[in-house]
């Protein structure tokens, strides 16, 4: 039977990959693009990670699948709750896998947790709590892995990058990913699937922070010693040399897929949306709000002096004042509109009888609201550079279809890379990005990047590929049915041959496991996730 390879690259781009490819930097990428199809691949909109993988592994878009965001506001409550795999409403690629008999092997994909217990093997992504729960699926191997693999963990020690230890994060990731492909070699040995997902999510991070240093044009570059100044660059080398163990360990019969779940470029600025949302007049801010502004200070002056326990034990219980949560500053009797999540790039409407203190009525004052701030945010400006800092603003219904599209935020902006939007209360509206109050360089781009390989592929360029594609395609490569579903096409002018066209109904795969998260995970992946900036 023919095997799968698919490897996820978190944030790749041709933009960086084919340059140095073609000068021969990235000897692997050369030779897989001579001798396979590629092209750029489009990411959903707005083009972030939780809606992206989501849609590359069901084919269809998030309104069929309901995950738009690392957090989600239900109906009723006043703050955000993070996603679990419970949350996926369409089934994955290894759903079908499994139905069609087939063992799988799944690593590293984000919003994945509770693991899926397919036949072969899962491994959860970002968006896991931690080595406790069950991120590991046989859950009976999970003791045996950590005890063979002790360096393995959920993400990186974010706390190296906060203090600014550049290089000291950059050894972190790199031992994280040598950990990960550890682990996984292990896995494949043991269960032998027939198709492999692994996603290299460190990538993201590694193009965040040390955008600056490669790239001169960027208004905060930096002259860095030799190996910060080409983190990115020797980053996809160190990912090359895993593709090709990966590739080794699933053997010549493997077709291979390569795909980013959305580009990078440099990123500028940070807006702070509910500022400016107060500004304007549709945001009102308890008193306290005030005091939330001094955080930054106090909390640079805490990182400075302070050892990392404590800082730890402080974060966690002084956090329960009355701000508690994310919107904690939001005075809701006096809101209209706000933003809700760092990484959603999205604004809910406080609505009647879907918020707990809805100001809006549905239907018409709904939707001229809409409209009105739809108007507003096209025409708002970065006052250092007149640029516009979002390129398109769409009604929910605009982008998604489907039976999930009543959980999407009321408006999506997409931004061109070069801003990042801000959850958290600020005094000011704009300020040069960062994270963790470090210098944040680079973000997300709409274009990602495709590329197959191996027998079912030619070498082709391919034009208008979609990440809900990717499914569609791979099904035909392995001879299954398309989902009738599907909102993706199959790749044909990729195929070395005419793909397998049949269609049928995967209705009855239930989509995601059923377990959601505990409040005490909540908790905890609440405090990863803000250590990844997300809150
Ligand atoms: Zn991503």
């Amino acid at each position: 039977m023919r095997k799968l390879l698919i490897i996820g690259l978190d944030g790749a781009t041709w933009d960086i990959v084919k340059p140095w490819a073609d000068s021969g930097e990235l000897p692997l990428f050369k030779k897989l693009m001579a001798e396979g199809a590629w092209g750029p691949l489009r990411s959903v909109t707005p083009n972030l990670t939780p809606p992206g993988w989501t849609t590359a592994f069901t084919g269809v878009n998030p309104g069929k699948h309901g995950i738009f965001d690392f957090f989600t506001l239900d109906d009723g409550a006043e703050n955000p709750r993070v996603i679990s795999s419970a949350d996926r409403k369409a089934p994955a690629l290894w759903e079908i896998l499994a139905a069609a008999g087939r063992r799988a092997g799944v690593f590293n994909v984000p919003t994945t947790y509770p693991a899926d217990e397919i036949p072969g093997f899962f491994i959860t992504g970002m968006g896991t709590p931690g080595l406790t729960g069950p991120w590991c699926h046989p859950a009976q191997e999970a003791e045996a892995l950590r005890r063979r693999h002790p360096r393995f963990k959920i993400g990186a020690d974010h706390h190296l990058i906060e203090t600014g230890d550049y290089g000291g994060f950059l050894d972190e990731l790199y031992a994280l990913t040598d950990a990960q492909e550890a682990l996984v070699l292990d896995m494949l040995e043991r269960h032998d699937p027939s198709a492999l997902v692994f996603i290299y999510d460190d990538l993201d991070r590694v193009m965040h922070f040390y955008w600056r240093f490669m790239e001169r044009a960027h208004p905060r570059f930096q002259e860095a010693a030799p190996r910060i100044k080409n983190a990115i660059r020797d980053y996809y080398h160190r990912i090359e040399e895993g593709m090709e163990r990966l590739r080794a360990a699933m053997g010549p019969e493997t077709d291979l897929c390569i795909l980013s779940d959305h580009g990078f470029g440099p990123l500028h600025t940070d807006v702070y949306f509910n500022r400016i949302l107060a500004d304007w007049g549709y945001l009102g801010t308890k008193g306290a709000a005030r005091e939330i502004v001094a955080k930054p200070l106090w909390k640079r002056a805490l990182k400075a002096a302070v050892p990392q326990g404590l800082r730890t034990w402080l974060r966690t219980n002084v956090k329960a004042s009355p701000l508690a949560g994310p919107l904690g500053f939001i005075e809701w009797d006096a809101t209209r509109a706000f933003y809700a999540s760092v990484s959603g790039r999205s604004i809910y409407i406080n609505l009647k009888g879907r918020q707990p203190h809805g100001t809006v009525e549905p239907g018409r004052e709904y939707e001229h609201l809409r409209a009105e701030l739809k108007a507003r945010i096209l025409a708002l400006k970065d006052p250092l550079t007149d640029d516009p800092v979002a390129q398109a603003v769409y009604g929910r219904e605009e982008v998604y279809a489907g039976p999930f599209l009543d959980r999407a935020p009321d408006l999506l902006i997409q931004e061109d890379g070069r801003y990042a939007y801000r959850v958290d209360w600020s005094t000011e509206r704009f300020a040069p990005a960062s994270q963790y109050g470090v210098d944040k360089s680079g973000s997300h781009r709409t274009f990602g990047m495709l590329l197959l390989h191996g027998p079912s592929f030619k070498p082709e360029k391919i034009e208008h590929a979609h990440l809900q594609d990717v499914t569609p395609t791979l099904l035909a490569a392995l001879g299954l049915p398309v989902g009738d579903d599907m909102d993706g096409r199959i790749v044909r002018e990729a195929f070395a041959g005419a793909p397998a066209e049949s269609r049928t109904s995967y209705a009855g795969l239930r989509g995601g496991s059923g377990a959601a998260l505990r409040s005490d995970e909540e908790a905890q992946l609440a405090e990863r996730l803000k250590g990844l900036g997300y809150m």
